[in-house]
């Protein structure tokens, strides 16, 4: 995946508590209480198992964990696809290892690569799309479930769904803001995207402004920024998006809120990610013994290697009781979830109805019957349907005394009709389709393509070109070297 490589990386440098045999997380199974066990998913192991539990409303706080899986189907490029993914095409960066594009002792000697880089992935909501698992993620937001989405992508397409701001922890920052790595001050997106698209390197104006530059690697942009002068510290002051980056210290929101919110969530939802970054891979680890959880991905990870291994998934266990195994695409895994969602919804309104029709028919001394709508809809997820429930039942009654088949068949298909816009693959293809609509802000600013293409007119000078700054990157090298990071 596109930023495995911090994953890894944060291993080494965040790994707070590892997960090594007699350092876990949660108590030996066996002195877990049996019945509390089994009452997690009710002996249901399985994804309709969980989806029951939402339809009942049994869950509540869910967290979601996400990675680089999530973007794949949104066109960002994959990281290990052989031949097509970054890791190949970072070969021919120069790199002494494809890390170093994310490390930064490598971005303060060499800024070019991850400028370079992020000409190819700076989140463009006219290039990439947020994808179906994003949606649904706001969708469990807007149903009031979503306790604390916590993301590994630095891709920013989350905030594509205009999901609330403290719902959302980016785990290793993102491309959502921008400063400079020395005095911290915060730069405007749009300098550096501006930089990024003329092939330059943006440095702070308010520390060249006062001090010199030490740039080992980019002695020219040194020189013209800082005057050629002394070095004043071994920190460069160049401009990068707040993303962290290998040496830096995840963000304080995410320590604030971990483990708070895995004490209160009762489901864990991963999707689309290795779980090989700490503390981020932690998180399913980190909630109750008796919390169920939910990986979806294209291969099992995180997984126990025997029975001993209090911490990990324990899908292929005989003793697995909350642990829950989707293997695919996402966007795939989140619909198939959907529908099983509805499908227990349903269930559940159709036992109420019959509750509902026996407690009438007992009043009024009858059996129960069809014809009867039901008085009361206990059901757990009545809550946006009530008043076309209402509607329904008006119709209903108002051909209680005709017994024709073809009434029967009209009542039925207004039910249906009245609950169908309420279903969580309705809404999340609603939410879907809004979006797509013109109204949708981009959170990020619109590259100036227009002032970029005039430049390149005016300057006719395709090898090199000057920035701001007064830096100079080969426009050839540039080519050449993007053209490897082409999106298949
Ligand atoms: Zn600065």
């Amino acid at each position: 995946m596109l930023f495995q490589i911090i994953n890894d990386n944060a291993i080494i440098i965040y790994r707070a508590k590892p997960l090594t045999m007699g350092n876990a997380i949660n108590p030996p199974i066996d002195e877990l209480d049996p019945k509390r066990m089994h009452a997690v998913l009710e002996g249901d192991v399985t994804l309709k198992g969980i989806a029951k539990r939402i339809a009942e409303r049994k869950i509540k706080s869910i967290i979601v964990l996400v990675g680089a899986g999530i973007s794949v189907s949104a066109g960002i490029p994959d990281f290990r696809t052989p031949g097509t993914g970054l890791y190949d095409n970072l070969q021919k960066y120069d790199l002494p290892n494809p890390q170093a594009v994310f490390s930064i002792d490598f971005f303060k000697k060499n800024p070019k690569p991850f400028y370079l880089l992020s000409k190819e992935i700076y989140p463009d909501k006219q290039k990439y799309l947020a994808t179906k698992t994003h949606w649904f993620i706001r969708l469990l937001q807007e149903k009031g479930l979503l306790l604390r989405c916590y993301t590994q992508n630095i891709d920013c397409l989350e905030l594509q769904t205009n999901i609330p701001k403290d719902k959302l922890i980016a785990c290793h920052g993102s491309y959502a803001t921008t400063s400079c790595i020395r005095c911290g001050t915060s730069v405007p997106n749009k300098d550096f995207l501006q930089a990024v698209r003329n092939d330059t390197i943006l440095y702070c104006k308010k520390c060249t402004s006062t001090t010199t530059v030490n740039s080992s690697n980019d002695t020219k942009a040194g020189a013209i920024a800082g005057g050629g002068g002394g070095d004043l510290t071994d920190v460069p002051p160049l401009v990068k998006p707040d993303i962290t980056f290998f040496g830096e210290a995840l963000p304080e929101i995410f320590h604030k809120n971990l483990q708070p919110d895995c004490d209160a969530a009762d489901l864990v939802i991963v999707m689309g990610t290795s779980l090989k970054v700490h503390p981020v891979a932690s998180i399913p680890d980190r909630v109750s013994s008796y919390t169920p959880r939910l990986l979806i991905n294209m291969e099992d990870v995180h997984v126990a290697e025997d029975k001993t291994e209090t911490d990990a998934f324990r899908f292929h266990l005989d003793d697995n009781y909350r642990d829950v195994f989707y293997k695919g695409e996402c966007d795939k895994g989140v619909t198939k979830f959907c529908e099983l969602i509805d499908y227990e919804m349903k269930k559940l309104n159709e036992n109420d109805e019959q509750q509902g029709e026996y407690k009438v028919s007992q009043l009024e001394g009858k059996s129960p019957s069809k014809d009867n709508a039901s008085s009361k809809n206990k059901s757990p997820s009545k809550d946006k349907r009530s008043s076309k429930n209402k509607r329904s039942s008006k119709n209903k009654r108002s051909s209680k005394n005709k017994s024709s088949s073809e009434d029967e068949s009209k009542q039925k298909k207004v039910k249906k009709e009245s609950t169908s816009d309420t279903t969580w693959i309705r809404s999340l293809q609603k939410l879907m389709t809004e979006a797509s609509h013109p109204s949708t802000a981009n959170l990020l600013d619109q590259h100036p393509e227009k002032e970029e293409e005039k430049k390149m007119t005016v300057n006719g000078d395709s090898e090199k070109k000057e920035n701001e700054s007064g830096s100079l990157v080969d426009k050839d090298l540039l080519s050449e070297k993007l053209s490897g990071l082409q999106i298949v």
